[in-house]
């Protein structure tokens, strides 16, 4: 089945390759725009997806860049924050790893005359001047609808589903439980869908696993579908069920369109993900960059079409919300023709 399934990829064993690309920092003097990455193990996106498409639009722009990595900690995040705004940055942007250690940074951005756009993760109470992203809530129902999706598509009418939640210090991870609890009200209400468990796993596999387990335990192994808010946990979810030879049987839902994740998908293991093609999100960032670089804030603003609530602020920040996209075995490809998954990584770990 694993081979058949391979066979949609199309693209396995040939040379297309597509790929993210390497690396590469980025100057760190004189630099333009400073870019804050959160941390390299909740998602391969960071260092795999967002790195690289931010260095092409930057590249393409002709904007000189410094791409960081906080790798988790907060005290490094407010080390690279201070050494950007000394640099003489004349943007900042930042994926914050909780609302306070970013928003810290942007206080003190906003007092140093440097502009600042949240990037992907808005941060609560921070006051970025703008917000660049997905359609957040709408990533969430495309993990409620796949996961009903998945059930149907099991013969299964009645279910005992769990959320795995994303971290409580990202504000993206309450956008997206509005979205999957939103598109599974109908069949909660209807009490066709029971929901028998709803924790947070941290962003991080090895937590999510345990998460799961305890669910699992605490139902005597009646779970049938699993809300799980990305890929990284998905994975951590999957290794539990292969223990106990429930892989595949029970529809795992994901995000971010990694290459662990789409080879659980391809294997039949997960239900699906939720593609979100950053080289969207880094190029409406850059973008943004050049016309807050200009001081073009008239420019900006009509770049920044949507607006996306701080709930703490109490206050809409103007934002540039790409589009995601629900990915299954039947569509996997896409990721690849896109050039935001390298299929002989994909293939190689599949076979
Ligand atoms: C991002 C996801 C990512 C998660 C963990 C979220 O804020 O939107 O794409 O999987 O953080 O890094």
């Amino acid at each position: 089945a694993g081979l058949l399934a391979l066979g949609s990829l199309a693209a396995c064993g040939s040379s297309d390759n597509g790929g993210s690309g390497g690396g590469g920092g980025g100057s760190s003097s004189s630099a333009d725009v400073g870019v804050i990455l959160p941390d390299a193990t909740t998602s391969p996106r960071w260092e795999g997806q967002d790195r690289p498409n931010l260095q092409k639009a930057f590249q393409a722009a002709g904007l000189k860049a410094d791409i960081q990595n906080a790798g988790g900690s907060t005290a490094k995040f407010g080390e690279l924050c201070d050494t950007m705004i000394n640099e003489g940055v004349k943007v900042i942007m930042i994926t914050n790893l909780d609302s306070e250690s970013g928003g810290a940074c942007l206080k003190k951005a906003a007092d140093a005359g440097v502009q600042s756009i949240d990037y992907d993760r808005l941060t609560l109470g921070g006051g970025a001047s703008y917000y660049v992203s997905f359609d957040n809530v709408k990533v969430g129902e495309l993990m409620g609808q796949g996961l009903q999706q998945c059930l149907t598509d099991m013969g299964k009418k009645s279910a005992n589903i769990v959320y795995v939640d994303g971290a409580a210090t990202d504000n993206n991870s309450a956008l997206f439980k509005q979205g999957y609890a939103q598109a599974l009200k109908p069949k909660l209400s209807s009490g066709d869908y029971h929901l028998v468990g709803d924790q947070s796993g941290n962003w991080d596999a090895t937590t999510a696993g345990q998460v799961f387990d305890q669910m699992y335990t605490q139902n005597n192994g009646k779970i049938d579908g699993i809300i799980s808010a990305n890929d990284t946990m998905a994975g951590g979810i999957i290794a539990r069920l292969k223990a106990d030879g429930q892989a595949g049987k029970i529809p795992v839902t994901g995000q971010d369109a990694g290459t662990e994740g789409l080879q659980n998908i391809l294997q039949g293991y997960q239900c699906g993900t939720v593609y979100k093609n950053t080289t969207l999100e880094a190029k409406a960032a850059s973008d943004l960059a050049i016309d807050l670089i200009k001081g073009d804030k008239a420019a900006a603003d009509k770049l920044a079409t949507g607006k996306v609530e701080d709930t703490k602020l109490k206050k809409e920040i103007p934002s540039v919300l790409a589009t995601p996209v629900w990915v299954t075995k039947d569509n996997a490809k896409q990721v690849v023709q896109d050039k935001q998954a390298d299929a002989s990584q994909v293939c190689k770990g599949a076979v």
